[in-house]
């Protein structure tokens, strides 16, 4: 078969985590009995309080186009959301719905950079920060960090990595997949560095707020300085179980809000409605609402730390938030385990699927080729299992 892919595509990478997660359900369709761990996907039913909301948004007929940036009722809704939860002011015409957080990005990236221009990623970085940017033509600028600085970029870091050239720097806190949380005086540390370049802006993701154990979630935008030059990223796929309903949201300078929205205007018209209204439902409730997952997220962190860390070779650092832990295994490259020779994450990762049945991601599709990512968004049980049999083949 011919093809005729542009090259854009051609150059994209798949996306990793999608990637293994679809390997997995084709060998479990196989019949094989895989133990998923490699999307970051709650396991939790959607609250019933949004259900509700949704079906009577479908009776209310909520099935028109809506206002390309979201509904003015749900705008309202984020604005509260942000000053309640971040201590941040943001108008109507900074805010802009769409679908999904990763399209939020796209969004922001097709808008801000030009050919180009180069984005700062602290690595390990969230899987598509990077193909998102090359699609928009940008250049991304890794950013090593390692478990022994909790996997954080400090500001030497930073200030060596900026050039003429640097347009925008991109990180996640609680940051997948490291689980890594930046402190307040961490992100003033940035922005001090920051200040001698004004015109650098910073995309935070903060998508995994609420999933915080260690408490104070803190926004870079409130740092002094950073407001006007930050764009705060979040969405309900994490903190309300809702990954298939695709509502994701920013907080943003006026320009960059416009932007987005006309390019929205021309590529999707706009979120999906229903979703829409049941998100107003789901941030105007207490966030006491969901704190009953974001406990049951951290006792699991705790059991698959005590677990992984009975295992010789199994590096592992605390992560503070989200639902992942992002084990250094760099211990057994070299190695050969039943056969097969290791040389780095992605071959580990493979050798858990064939021979313990588990499916993880590789640390080179986050930018750090010494560890795997295991997401703990899964059954007590299932973790237990996938863990004693990632065990029995190491
Ligand atoms: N940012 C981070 C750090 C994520 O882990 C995810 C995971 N889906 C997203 C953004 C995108 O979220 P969504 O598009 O489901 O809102
Ligand atoms: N963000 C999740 C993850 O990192 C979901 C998958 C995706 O959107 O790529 O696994």
């Amino acid at each position: 078969m011919s093809n005729h892919l542009s090259d854009r595509i051609q150059n994209m990478s798949t996306s990793a985590t999608l990637a293994m997660a679809a390997k997995a359900r084709e060998l479990r369709n196989e019949g094989k009995d895989i133990i998923g761990l490699s999307l970051g996907e709650p396991d939790f039913n959607i609250p019933d309080f949004i259900k509700e909301a949704a079906k009577q948004a479908i009776d209310d007929n909520y099935s028109s186009y809506t206002p390309v940036d979201g509904y003015a009722e749900l705008k309202k809704a984020i604005s509260l959301k942000f000053k309640r939860d971040n201590g941040l002011e943001y108008g109507p015409n900074q805010i802009v719905v769409s679908s999904g957080a990763k399209q939020s990005l796209f969004n922001i990236a097709m808008v801000v950079l030009n050919p180009g221009d180069e984005v700062i990623l602290p690595a390990p970085y969230w899987v598509s920060y990077s193909d998102i940017v090359k699609l928009a033509e940008g250049v991304p600028v890794e950013v090593k960090t390692d478990i022994d600085t909790d996997f954080k970029m400090t500001p030497a870091q930073l200030e060596a990595a900026i050039t003429p050239n640097t347009r925008m720097i991109w990180f996640s806190s609680p940051c997948n997949p490291s689980g890594s949380v930046y402190s307040k005086a961490e992100l003033e540390g940035l922005a001090e560095v920051l200040k001698k370049h004004p015109n650098i802006y910073v995309v935070s993701d903060e998508i995994y707020e609420h999933i915080n154990f260690a408490g104070g979630h803190v926004s870079i935008a409130g740092i002094e300085g950073m407001y006007d030059r930050t764009v705060t990223v979040n969405g309900v796929s994490k903190a309300f179980a809702m990954t298939g309903w695709r509502i994701g949201y920013i907080g943003a300078p006026e320009w960059i809000a416009k932007g987005c929205t006309k390019l929205q205007g021309q590529v999707t018209s706009g979120a999906n409605a229903i979703a829409q209204r049941a998100v107003i439902t789901a941030l105007e409730a207490p966030v006491s609402k969901i704190q009953y997952m974001i406990d049951e997220f951290h006792k699991r962190r705790d059991l698959v730390l005590g677990l992984l860390g009975e295992i010789e070779g199994f590096n592992l650092n605390v992560p503070e938030g989200a639902f992942y832990v992002f084990p250094d295994i760099s211990a057994f490259f070299g190695k050969t385990l039943n056969g097969t020779t290791i040389n780095n994450a992605s071959d580990f990762a493979l050798y858990l699927l064939e021979h313990a049945n588990v499916a993880t991601v590789t640390g080179e599709a986050f930018g750090n080729p010494n560890c795997i990512r295991i997401s703990y968004a899964a059954s007590e049980k299932e973790l237990k299992e996938a863990i004693a049999r990632i065990k029995a083949v190491v």
